[in-house]
């Protein structure tokens, strides 16, 4: 089954990694999005980590996405992210360097407020940078990305989503009822989402999960967070944001090449219709509505 992942940190990632060429071929991946992360990054740092995203682009033979309508041929995709704002280093000019450079998402925050708003457990929404970061991403044709942000920041990108009527992302965000972690979204918030159109991507980090660390502990709350989110976002909201290569490896979903037997496990508990909108229709229509 084809899918479309919405974060690894494949691209900063260290030693054997579970996204590479290979992983992804087995996995049977359309588009993987790769994020130029660095913590307290400046947009030197993020314009060479754009560069190594050329080069493996190259080397590894994946095709930039850049518009909507390169994700239609066959192969495997690639679509540049920046994970943290701060990469903006407060100059709107610097955004749109960085979606000249090929950057088709930004994820607004990481674990740390910055100047365009606040992380996740903390209280700051956007503030007046952030906001205007957020209107210059739609006239860019840029997804924005709320993960890692605070509720309050939640809240100021949907208001903005619903006046623009541009949907936005939690690209590597599970829900919150089922795993407590200010990482994860409330329900209020998942629905808010589905309103606007948007998805959240499933992450796989066992911390967003559950206590149960074990293989089939991890597949039971994975099961339990899509059950979960198809109950108070409905089956459009749901995609997946594997956060490999960010994370301490899964036990039940080691790598890009296990993501098959992910999707056969889930066949046996929903409907394949729907597991295919997880795995790839769903952040499809969004990708095609935003960047384009
Ligand atoms: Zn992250």
């Amino acid at each position: 089954m084809k899918y479309i992942d919405l974060h690894t940190d494949a691209l900063t990632g260290e030693g054997v990694l579970s996204v590479t060429p290979e992983t992804l071929r087995r996995g049977d991946c359309a588009l993987e999005c790769f994020a130029c992360f660095t913590p307290h990054g400046t947009l030197c740092d993020t314009l060479r980590l754009c560069d190594r995203f050329d080069e493996m682009c190259s080397s590894c033979g994946y095709k930039r996405v850049e518009r909507a309508d390169g994700l239609s041929a066959d192969g495997i995709h690639a679509m540049l992210t920046v994970e943290g704002g701060e990469a903006v280093e407060g100059e709107l000019e610097n955004l749109t360097l960085l979606y000249k450079r090929g950057v088709r998402l930004l994820t607004l925050v990481w674990n740390f407020d910055n100047n365009l708003g606040g992380t996740h457990g903390g209280g700051q929404g956007l503030t007046p940078f952030g906001r205007a970061v957020v209107e210059k991403m739609g006239e860019l044709k840029m997804l924005v990305d709320v993960s890692h942000g605070s509720d309050a920041l939640f809240y100021d990108v949907a208001k903005w989503s619903r006046e623009r009527g541009l949907p936005f992302v939690a690209s590597h965000s599970n829900a919150r009822a089922v795993c407590a972690h200010s990482r994860n979204l409330t329900d209020e918030e998942i629905g808010t989402l589905a309103d606007c159109g948007g998805v959240m991507g499933l992450n796989f980090y066992d911390e967003f999960l559950s206590s149960d660390k074990s293989a089939e502990g991890q597949k039971i709350a994975l099961i339990a967070q899509i059950s979960h989110i198809l109950k108070v976002g409905g089956e459009d909201v749901l995609a997946l944001g594997s956060d490999f290569d960010g994370i301490p490896q899964n036990a039940y979903l080691k790598t890009a090449a296990d993501m098959p037997r992910f999707f056969e496990d889930l066949c046996a508990v929903f409907p394949p219709r729907l597991v295919e909108k997880l795995a790839y229709a769903n952040a499809a229509r969004v990708i095609r509505e935003i960047i384009n």
